[in-house]
């Protein structure tokens, strides 16, 4: 009889809440079941995971199968209707022990196959908390969950709900355990993090939560943001930047576009010279911040022009981490009923955006032999910069040290060092 195992698509919230479940699963005597922690941001994501479902049961053909994620919560009829699934849980469920409960191997048998609710009416947040996360190096911790934006391409709040916060203190009591458990890096990640505190009493700010966790928990060494809205980047959060080296100076931004005109049929909250300003200001509080941001290629009515102004930002904006999505419409969405852009269109201004993306790594990477960097290793021969590099090193070290190295030379996506 086997532990439960886990296997989980998508962000890195579904990476802490499967953390998290199979804590739940362990504690509620699940044994040789799989689970399938799904994604829905695009409908590639969904269609990876039926196919990963179908590859499980074919592995183990006796093994229960439980599907959950944001896929299960949006369209729970199509996992429902796979002969391979035992049963499809909600994103709100599949964080409450009595769900686990109620799969354990003796009640299973009177549950639905479909545990999923209304998600948005969910208004607190799990807050479980997690002793471990697999390897020893770096830890993800949820602060926040859902969102109350309503881009026209995203489906994640019909999958995650409406925004709502961790209490700050459930958080610093989190990270307290997972410092006092050995972790050398903790990141704070959420669906829209920015959008911290605003239904908590007082309202705090994102920036107040930054600072509060610096405060109270002094070992921790190093704390990375894993995603912002950069126009919503507030005062406290600018003040960390610029004064708490534990702070990473490491910042993926959710831009998504450089054209003012599809930012508006976006949705989104901020134009092109606000992303621009943003990270002029960050540079200048903050001269070694790296920055990385999502930008979605061939968005519906999107002209050549228009691409060419999200092409320019990665210059402007100094990004060396880009994630390019090519636009892939999601049912139900506003965007989907849009006019489309042509699918080679979408592939080939993808490909001109990755090339951007691969030239500024490449300057980055260069930019940095012969200097000292403070490496966390996430195995004995890789590990990371601050900034976010990999890095691999001469010497093996040992798993979830802080090393300093000093850096020989890169090949296309990692740095080489010797260890100090
Ligand atoms: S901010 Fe927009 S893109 Fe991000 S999760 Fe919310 S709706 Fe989706």
């Amino acid at each position: 009889m086997s532990a439960p195992r886990f296997t989980t698509l998508g962000c890195r919230l579904n990476a802490y809440e499967s953390a998290a479940m199979r804590e739940l699963a362990e504690a509620a005597g699940l044994k040789d079941v799989q689970v399938v922690n799904t994604c829905a941001v695009t409908a590639e994501a969904v269609r990876k995971a039926r196919k990963e479902i179908r590859r499980l049961k074919r592995e183990r053909p006796d093994a229960p199968i439980i599907v959950t994620g944001c896929a299960a919560q949006t369209e729970p009829e199509t996992f429902a209707a796979m002969p391979e699934v035992t049963r499809v849980v909600g994103n709100h469920e599949k964080m409450q022990p009595g769900t686990w409960q109620s799969l354990a191997p003796d009640m299973i048998g009177e549950t639905e196959k479909v545990i999923v609710n209304d998600i948005m009416s969910v208004t607190e947040t799990a807050g479980h908390m997690i002793d471990g996360f697999g390897a020893r190096s770096r830890a993800y911790v949820q602060v926040q969950n859902g969102c109350d934006h309503r881009c026209t391409f995203c489906i994640i709040p019909f999958g995650r709900g409406n925004s709502r916060s961790v209490p700050a203190g459930v958080v610093v009591e989190q990270i307290k355990r997972l410092v006092d458990a050995g972790f050398g890096e903790v990141v704070l990640t959420g669906v829209d993090l920015t959008s911290w505190g605003a239904d908590l009493p007082a309202s705090p700010r994102f920036g107040d939560l930054v600072m509060r966790i610096l405060k109270l928990v002094p070992d921790l060494p190093r704390l990375r943001i894993s995603s912002i809205d950069s126009i919503e980047a507030d005062e406290n959060l600018m003040q960390a930047i610029a004064t708490e080296a534990r702070l990473m100076p490491h910042l993926h931004l959710s831009l998504q576009h450089g054209d003012d005109l599809i930012l508006k049929r976006m949705k989104r909250r901020h134009l092109r010279d606000d992303a621009i300003r943003f990270t002029e200001e960050a540079l200048k509080l903050r001269p070694d911040m790296t920055f990385g941001a999502d930008i979605i290629a061939g968005f519906p009515t999107e002209t050549e022009a228009q691409f060419e102004n999200s092409l320019r930002l990665v210059d402007d904006c100094q990004l060396t981490w880009l994630h390019v999505f090519p636009y892939s419409p999601r049912q139900g969405t506003p965007a989907a009923r849009m006019p489309q852009v042509d699918g080679a269109a979408i592939k080939s201004r993808a490909a001109r955006l990755r090339a951007a993306g691969a030239r500024r790594v490449e300057a980055h990477l260069a930019a940095q032999t012969g200097r000292d960097h403070s490496v966390l290793m996430e195995t004995p021969q890789m590990g990371r910069t601050e900034q976010f590099a990999e890095v691999r090193l001469d010497t093996p070290q040992p798993e979830g040290a802080i090393i300093s190295a000093r850096v020989t030379g890169h090949d296309d996506t990692a740095l080489t060092a010797q260890a100090a």
